[in-house]
């Protein structure tokens, strides 16, 4: 889900660095899955993309600014990314994977982020908690998948 960014970016690394402390293991950038997801506990069939807030076309306040020059151009492109980001994630979802969508934005609050992270991680039954459902419109197929995938337990 991502382009045009390093691999170990500060973002992605501070939710690394947060996951592995929780005591999971994962596999990174896992190029034979839909989006090359950054984060992957093969496992637990979870998976976490940390995004640019910029490139993914965020909305928040860091991100909202679209460039001074070339506009339609910025329009466009970010038009593309979300319409990109939204066709991974339904392909994961429907290939049974939980998915959780980690925003730069997020990752500067540093409880907030456990708060988010331990939430996704812990084995759930029923529904995966999206706590940010209602940040972005990537969020509004999460709310859809809750109801179309009856996740099963996990243990
Ligand atoms: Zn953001």
């Amino acid at each position: 889900m991502s382009q045009i960014r390093s691999k170990d970016t500060g973002p992605e690394w501070t939710v690394r660095r947060m996951v592995h402390a929780m005591g999971f293991r994962y596999r990174l950038h896992v190029s034979s899955l839909p989006g090359k997801p950054d984060i992957v506990l093969t496992r637990h069939r979870k998976i976490i993309f940390v995004n640019g807030c910029f490139w993914h076309a965020h909305g928040c306040l860091s991100s909202r600014k679209v460039p001074a020059t070339h506009p339609r151009f910025w329009t466009e492109k970010f038009a593309r990314n979300v319409e990109r980001d939204r066709k991974v994630l339904g392909q994961l979802w429907s290939d049974g994977w939980h998915v959780l969508v980690v925003w730069e934005c997020e990752t500067k609050d540093p409880g907030r982020l456990s708060a988010i992270l331990s939430a996704f991680l812990k084995p759930s039954r029923g529904p995966v908690n999206y706590a940010l459902d209602d940040q972005h419109a990537l969020y509004e197929q999460a709310a859809e998948s809750r109801v179309e995938y009856g996740f099963e337990n996990e243990s």
